[in-house]
C-alpha cells in the first residue's frame, strides 16, 4: 500500500515515515506542496497525508487542484489544533479526514487505517505488468509459460518497480524500501540484486528489462513486441 505525506517539518516527516514504514506501507515523503502535485499525479497511492501550511503552495490549493484534476485518492489533512475553521475549509475542498497536531501515534493508524480500508480492502494477489505477473503470495514470477521464484531481497525490489513502472527509482529509494531504514546495505547490495533480477528476466524472456538511468537509479523499460 502505497502513501505520499506531504509535510515540510523534516523531524515530523521522518517520524511519521518510519511509523509508517513499520506497519508495512510504502510512503514517499515530501516536504512542499508542488512536489506534492507532481507526486501525487505521477504515482498510483491508496492515500495521501497533507499538510496545511507548507511552502510554495499550501494544502488546502494541492487538494483543490488534485480534486479538480479528478483524483479521487483520500486525503488526510493535518491541521494545527487551534484552526478549526482549517476542518472546515480542508472538509469543503475535498479531504476525507483531518488530524490535529499533535497527534499521537494510535490516533494516526487509526486514521490511516480507516481511510485505506474505506473502499474495500484490496489484497492485491498478482501484480501486473506488460508480460509480467509477480504473485505477492509466493513471490513467483512468471512470462509466457515459463515461471522462476524469487528470492526475498528480489521480490521486494521488483515490487517497487512494478508498483512504479515509469519511475526512475534511486538506489536510495531501492534500500529503503528493500532493506529498510535502518539497514546497512549500500548500492553495491542493490546493484547485485539488480543483477539476479535481470537473469531472472532474460530467463524468462520477458520484454521488461531494468535499465540504469546514469546517475539517477533504475527504470522498468519494456521492448517493442
Ligand atoms: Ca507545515
Amino acid at each position: 500500500m502505497n502513501i505520499l505525506l506531504v509535510e515540510d517539518e523534516l523531524n515530523l516527516a521522518r517520524a511519521v515515515k518510519k511509523i509508517l514504514e513499520q506497519q508495512g506501507y510504502y510512503v514517499d515523503a515530501v516536504h512542499d506542496g508542488l512536489s506534492a502535485i507532481d507526486y501525487a499525479k505521477g504515482m498510483e497511492y491508496q492515500l495521501i497525508i497533507l499538510d496545511v501550511m507548507l511552502p510554495k503552495l499550501d494544502g488546502f490549493e494541492v487538494l483543490r487542484i488534485l480534486r479538480k484534476d479528478g483524483l479521487n485518492v483520500p486525503i488526510l489533512m493535518l491541521t494545527a489544533r487551534s484552526a478549526v475553521a482549517d476542518k472546515v475549509t480542508g472538509l469543503n475542498s475535498g479531504a476525507d479526514d483531518y488530524l490535529t497536531k499533535p497527534f499521537d501515534t494510535e490516533e494516526l493508524l487509526a486514521r490511516v487505517g480507516a481511510l485505506t480500508r474505506r473502499r474495500g480492502e484490496v489484497i492485491v494477489e498478482e501484480l501486473k505488468y506488460e508480460d509480467l505477473s509477480l504473485s505477492v503470495q509466493s513471490a513467483v514470477l512468471s512470462c509466457g509459460g515459463e515461471s522462476v521464484q524469487l528470492s526475498h531481497k528480489e521480490f521486494e525490489l521488483l515490487k517497487c518497480f512494478l508498483y512504479n513502472p515509469t519511475m526512475t527509482l534511486t538506489k536510495e529509494t531501492l534500500i529503503l524500501r528493500a532493506w529498510g531504514a535502518d539497514s546497512e546495505a549500500t548500492d553495491n547490495n542493490v546493484e547485485v540484486y539488480i543483477s539476479f533480477l535481470r537473469k531472472k528476466l532474460r530467463y524468462l524472456r520477458s520484454r521488461v528489462a531494468i535499465r540504469n538511468i546514469q546517475k539517477l537509479g533504475y527504470r522498468l523499460e519494456v521492448e517493442p513486441c
